[in-house]
């Protein structure tokens, strides 16, 4: 069989500029004794998270496991103001690898809110980067909804502002903007989907809909890896998400297939996208 790898999968530029960053920083303060701390992932991807660690760089889930005159690493998918500006009384060092995308959709939260309207926020309320947005826009006049069957937690109001979580699926978008027409008169949009991510949304549609097999690698945990596997499945029935080529089932293929293709997501690196056109491409029936 032959793999064909769609364009741009793998690395975006704001994750490969946050793990240059994370290296740099490591490297500086490797034999200084000094804490390198993250909050969680700083991309979603298990394997470059585990080489991180072997680096030196200490991943906690609690804000006290942070000492003072650390070194903290904000992700790339933003963290809070709240939370950085204690850290910063606590005298830590902070390192911003905020992606400048995350950065312009934190900005119009922010601004919408200041203009009085109610601020709609299409995205997952539990994503890191939705939760930093909201922080952004620093009002109680928000709702955060995931998809048009959540419409109705939007109440009447005379201006709607939206914006969207970076990795978000534009016809999904689309939909719930068509239903917020019903609830108010004024409706200001600012499109925050972050271009690479359109961009690699619609290749990855195009290149399921001619392939016999389409295969999405990267972290099951990574927002815009999900939305990938999700648009691949609307093209092609037998797309699969895994995280690397050890959970490619045989079973998945059939002697007439010829065509398997492969997209990664931003955070998926490029040796786990080859190794997947390895097996596909050396797969004896
Ligand atoms: S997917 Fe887009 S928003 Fe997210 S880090 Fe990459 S470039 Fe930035």
């Amino acid at each position: 069989m032959k793999a064909i790898i769609a364009k741009n999968s793998g690395y975006c530029f704001g994750v490969k500029r946050a793990l240059e960053i994370t290296e740099n920083v490591l490297e500086k303060y490797k034999n200084k004794n000094i804490s390198v701390f993250s909050m969680g992932q700083i991309i979603h991807n298990r394997g470059v998270i585990e080489d991180l660690k072997t680096r030196g760089l200490e991943v906690v889930e609690n804000e006290n496991d942070i000492i003072p005159g650390s070194v903290f690493i904000v992700r790339s998918h933003g963290m809070s103001p709240r939370f950085l500006k204690k850290l910063k009384l606590k005298g830590v060092i902070i390192i911003d690898t905020s992606c400048p995308f995350v950065k312009r959709a934190q900005a119009k939260a922010k601004l919408i809110s200041k203009k009085g309207y109610h601020l709609v926020i299409i995205g997952n309320k539990d994503h890191p980067e939705v939760m930093s947005e909201m922080e952004h826009a620093n009002t109680s006049d928000l709702t955060v909804i995931e998809t048009p069957e959540e419409l109705h937690k939007v109440k009447k109001h005379v201006k709607i502002g939206v914006i969207m979580q970076t990795t978000q699926i534009k016809s999904n978008s689309k939909a719930i903007i068509a239903g917020l027409l019903d609830k108010a008169s004024q409706i200001l949009i600012e499109n925050t989907i972050c271009r690479v991510t359109e961009n690699r949304q619609d290749v990855t549609g195009r290149l399921s809909k001619n392939v016999d097999v389409m295969l999405i690698v990267g972290g099951k945990n990574s927002a815009n890896t999900a939305h990938l596997a999700s648009i691949a499945r609307q093209y092609n029935s037998r797309s699969y998400h895994i995280e690397t080529y050890k959970e490619i089932n045989r079973s998945w293929f059939g002697p007439a297939d010829t065509t398997v293709g492969v997209s990664g997501g931003a955070s998926t690196p490029q040796k786990d996208i080859s190794d997947v056109k390895y097996y596909i491409e050396n797969f004896k029936f």
